[in-house]
């Protein structure tokens, strides 16, 4: 059983498809444009998506190069018209996964839904403990030394700035805790850490990154969590 999202601003056909994968035991969101679907998709764990390409408020291509940027791995299939050669290939070279010619019968659409999830389940696809190397075009940070490429330019960094953004980039998009934070630091007395330091830190290395088209966001209670713009 998966997370399906449905993105298709055709209503008998966006519910069609609904009732069919709940059937086959899937849990089905659906959204109408692509705004909705972007609000799905930042608050569900979503593990793969149906995309209309005709959408109001926000193009599926566009949606689709949203996604590519936020959601890596993220399966994606593509719906479109007979007609539509240009936009499947778009679409594909976009970095959809796979396409379904509409209209399609229920039985393939069902056994594409679960190639396009077994495929997503294998280890190559999965989104694993780091961020994959070219996540973070803006930002490349040296294994080595405390140093990091912010927009191809070099920017020397602290040891403690160093490490923190190590930690950070290895859980793209996820939250790292305070409690993180000093564990990664505890055996390094090369600067003392005052009650405050990591925000402090943490606002350098917010002015350090400006440009990479990367944030480190505050997430309240719980830590910071390094995502793309
Ligand atoms: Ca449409």
């Amino acid at each position: 059983m998966a997370h399906l999202l449905i993105i298709e601003d055709d209503d008998l056909l966006r519910d069609g498809l609904s009732d069919l994968l709940r059937q086959t035991g899937h849990t089905v969101h659906s959204s109408a444009d692509g705004l909705a679907a972007q609000t799905v998709l930042n608050e569900q764990a979503i593990d793969a998506v149906l995309l209309d390409l005709g959408l109001p408020k926000l193009d599926g291509l566009s949606l689709l190069r949203w996604i590519r940027q936020r959601f890596e791995s993220l399966p994606v299939m593509i719906l479109t018209a007979r007609a539509g050669v240009e936009d499947r290939v778009e679409g594909l070279s976009e970095g959809a996964d796979d396409y379904l010619t509409k209209p399609f019968n229920n039985a393939e659409l069902s056994a594409r839904v679960q190639a396009l999830l077994r495929r997503s389940r294998l280890p190559a696809f999965g989104t694993g403990a780091s961020a994959p190397p070219d996540a973070t075009p803006g930002l490349q940070i040296d294994s080595q030394l405390p140093r990091a490429w912010v927009n191809g330019q070099a920017t020397d960094l602290t040891q403690r700035e160093w490490e923190l953004l190590n930690l950070l980039h290895q859980r793209l998009n996820q939250v790292v805790s305070r409690e993180d934070v000093a564990a990664a630091w505890q055996n390094d007395s090369a600067e003392p850490a005052a009650s405050n330091a990591l925000e402090v830190y943490i606002h350098r290395l917010r002015r350090k990154l400006s440009g990479s088209g990367l944030n480190i966001r505050n997430v309240r209670g719980l830590g910071y969590m390094l995502e793309p713009l």
